[in-house]
């Protein structure tokens, strides 16, 4: 027989990509701000991946760091053992200097792979926490969270997620103990027109929050999540002044334990250390990501307020969870390198400072386009959203993909951008996301938003030419 076994001049990956019908492109090496491709090109990251880059590509510091751990102790298993790298990262994230005038009330960190780990991690810490509190019963099963979120890919995480797309073929096999609510989302449902303030449209939202605990019964209610400030699903969404600390207080008075989801928001990207300080609030629980190793390894954490821990410690004194490589001394390692030098190069204040400046470009060069309906973002965390009119918010046919036509064009100018769909109802919708590193430079500002304004452009055109034919 002298058939060959691959007949195709490209055979076929053997790694299962996102599509099986685009390839990705092949990076070769990244430094800074730039993606350098196999193809010779190279391509200003302006969204760290999914706002995860925080100090960009390659810094020297990580490397030295991760390096050394991997020579010290790689692994251990946390039954047994602790490292200084574990040990040091949650001081470090738990750490005053942090927000130096936030007295946050976290006081233990759990570190896992990833923010789906984390937040199926507060999931279970939560429930545990009304086990331990009911010597060993409890009522409460139920977890509410919004429209519109996004907190991670496992079933749990799944489960108390709003986005519609990434939960469609599990409809029937998601958990169903978990109520979802409205978002904070002002841009599209607050009724500006009926003469809905910002502060009247919070307190409906935590209303119908209320309306929710009442018709489950707040007794069987867990926990409430949230995006502090959402982040993928609806592109870079504050909820309107008032709502969290309404939010907060309901939990508190029907002993609901209130949960941010910061995987995205938090370790600076806002500009502040926790967006959660913005808003005059401590939850019980948090959990942090992309940021905390921003990119550089494979970690998020779970944050728990003295409350619960006290609880627990009250009961039975173990957290009844744990996964083989929760608190991996060279993931560790890696992260508090990154902590380190967020702190020593005060890049949370730069990413606040240069979070000012990207908001200004991006009014300036977006304000008056015609297919812009939102400008909207804090810190160095900012979305476009598109509409096909400015006046009514109408959004673009999902067919045109506007925002994924915007991100391919942007890329090939040279820039990254990270798109979304289903931004007004998990279906209809598009928007952009601008997440660049804290340490990115003016230059690098100034070109990121005018190679996305000539992309954008391009697409309107494109679109404008072809609604008239
Ligand atoms: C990315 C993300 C997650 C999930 O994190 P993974 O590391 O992809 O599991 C959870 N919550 C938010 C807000 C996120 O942006």
């Amino acid at each position: 027989m002298s058939q060959e076994p691959h007949p195709e001049p490209h055979p076929e990956p053997s790694l299962l990509h996102r599509s099986l019908l685009q390839l990705p492109h092949t990076v070769t090496h990244a430094k800074g701000s730039y993606l350098h491709l196999s193809t010779g090109r190279a391509i200003l990251d302006g969204c760290g991946g999914a706002a995860v880059a925080i100090l960009g590509h390659g810094h020297p510091d990580v490397l030295t760091a991760t390096a050394a751990q991997m020579h010290q102790v790689s692994y251990v298993h946390t039954l047994s053992y602790t490292t200084s790298a574990a040990e040091d990262l949650a001081r470090a994230v738990l750490d005053r200097e942090n927000c130096p005038s936030y007295a946050h009330g976290l006081v233990r960190a759990f570190f896992v792979g990833s923010g789906s780990e984390a937040n199926d991690a507060a999931m279970k810490l939560a429930r545990q926490y009304h086990f331990e509190l009911g010597h060993g019963h409890t009522t409460r099963k139920v977890y509410v969270s919004r429209r519109g979120g996004y907190h991670g890919n496992t079933i749990g995480a799944m489960s108390i997620s709003g986005n519609v797309a990434r939960k469609k073929p599990y409809l029937d096999t998601v958990l169903g103990n978990v109520s979802l609510v409205s978002p904070a989302f002002a841009y599209r449902f607050q009724r500006v027109d009926e003469g809905e303030s910002e502060e009247m449209y919070a307190a409906r939202l935590v209303r119908e929050v209320e309306e929710e605990f009442v018709r489950v019964g707040p007794e069987n209610v867990v926990m409430f999540s949230g995006e502090t400030v959402v982040g993928a699903t609806t592109g870079c969404v504050a909820a309107p002044r008032g709502y969290w600390r309404g939010i907060r207080e309901l939990c508190s008075r029907y002993g609901i334990l209130l949960h941010l989801d910061e995987v995205m928001c938090g370790a600076g990207r806002t500009g502040s250390y926790f967006a959660f300080e913005r808003e005059g609030i401590c939850p019980d629980i948090v959990t942090l990501g992309k940021g905390l190793g921003g990119g550089y390894i494979p970690v998020a954490a779970m944050l728990v307020s003295g409350g619960v821990v006290d609880v627990l410690r009250r009961g039975s004194s173990v957290f009844n969870h744990g996964h083989t490589y929760q608190a991996h001394p060279v993931a560790c390692a890696a992260a508090l390198a990154v902590q380190r030098v967020l702190r020593r190069e005060r890049l949370v204040e730069r990413c606040a400072v240069q979070g000012g400046k990207l908001e200004g470009l991006l009014r300036e060069a977006f304000g008056g386009s015609r297919y812009v309906g939102d400008i909207r973002g804090r810190g160095l965390f900012w979305a476009l959203e598109f509409v096909r009119d400015r006046k009514s918010k109408e959004p673009f046919d999902p067919e045109i993909g506007f925002g994924a036509a915007v991100q391919e064009k942007a890329f090939e100018l040279g820039v990254a951008v990270y798109p979304g769909a289903g931004t007004v109802d998990g279906e209809r919708g598009d928007h952009v996301i601008l997440a660049p590193p804290y340490n990115v430079t003016d230059e690098e500002l100034g070109m990121l938003v005018e190679t996305l304004k000539r992309a954008y452009d391009a697409v309107e055109q494109q679109v404008r030419s072809k609604s008239q034919t």
